[in-house]
């Protein structure tokens, strides 16, 4: 959606992730995107993130995150409509995994080479791949989430020069050090939703995004979807403490 580009001419713009004050901000962003639950009371306020990156981030990023693990499985699960109306999918060496939108149902397209057991009813079970193919780009994108709700919560504490390689490693890739995000599966959970359906009650107070404060000023974006738990650290240094914490319901991945 579009805003009128005048709007933006009354205070200051900044970009969040280029920090220009000169292009255009005419976009509406939405912190969490619709496909992923988002609504109205998901989106950034204005002049706070210029055009080029939202395009940037939205055909480089955001596309790739969202169709790969664990995105791409919460997607269908759920079952949530993409911008177009259609029922979210992916696809698997087992054929294309699509949602039905009725609650415990899944649509399925066999691959060519299992049609024949597929209709002969031979084929019973299905093993998907739970496994990012890119998790720099989920990295990236739940960076870029996290920047965008510090800057939510104070478009000031936003432009603090400890969230500069963050914001540079989410638009561009380029990193000095390492980066890692935690990922927490309920698996309980995403059952009981897959079979009993949910509200868009239940929905609303199941998803979450919040930043957390650690000691020595570091922060830590915390993402919730229902069954699912996504944290990336904004600040460099912060070491992941992982004793006690078991797979496959935690799963630390480095970037
Ligand atoms: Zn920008």
């Amino acid at each position: 959606m579009t805003l009128d580009a005048t709007e933006n001419t009354k205070g200051m713009s900044c970009c969040i992730f280029c920090k220009s004050t000169s292009g255009l901000f005419t976009t509406r962003e939405h912190v969490l995107p619709e496909s992923l639950g988002g609504g109205d009371w998901a989106v950034l306020p204005e002049g706070l993130f210029c055009n080029s990156c939202q395009n940037r981030f939205g055909s480089e990023i955001e596309q790739q995150a969202l169709g790969d693990y664990p995105f791409s499985f919460f997607r269908v699960f759920i079952g949530i409509p993409t911008k177009k109306g259609k029922a979210p999918w992916f696809k698997s060496w087992e054929g294309k995994i699509y949602a039905s939108f009725l609650p415990g149902i899944l649509g399925y397209d066999p691959a060519p080479y299992f049609d024949k057991v597929v209709l002969e009813g031979k084929k019973t079970q299905f093993r998907l791949l739970a496994h990012p193919l890119k998790p720099d780009m989920i990295c990236r994108f739940l960076l870029k989430m996290g920047i965008e709700v510090v800057a939510w919560d104070n478009s000031k504490d936003v432009f603090c020069p400890k969230f500069d390689e963050a914001r540079h490693f989410a638009l561009t890739g380029e990193k000095t050090g390492k980066w890692w995000y935690l990922q927490r599966e309920k698996i309980d959970m995403a059952s009981y939703f897959v079979t009993h359906g949910f509200t868009r009650n239940e929905l609303n107070e199941n998803i979450q995004m919040k930043v957390v404060r650690l000691d020595g000023e570091q922060e830590i974006f915390h993402l919730k979807l229902l069954y699912l738990d996504m944290f990336v650290p904004l600040t460099s240094m912060i070491i992941p403490k992982i004793e006690g914490l078991e797979e496959p319901e935690y799963r630390l991945f480095w970037v």
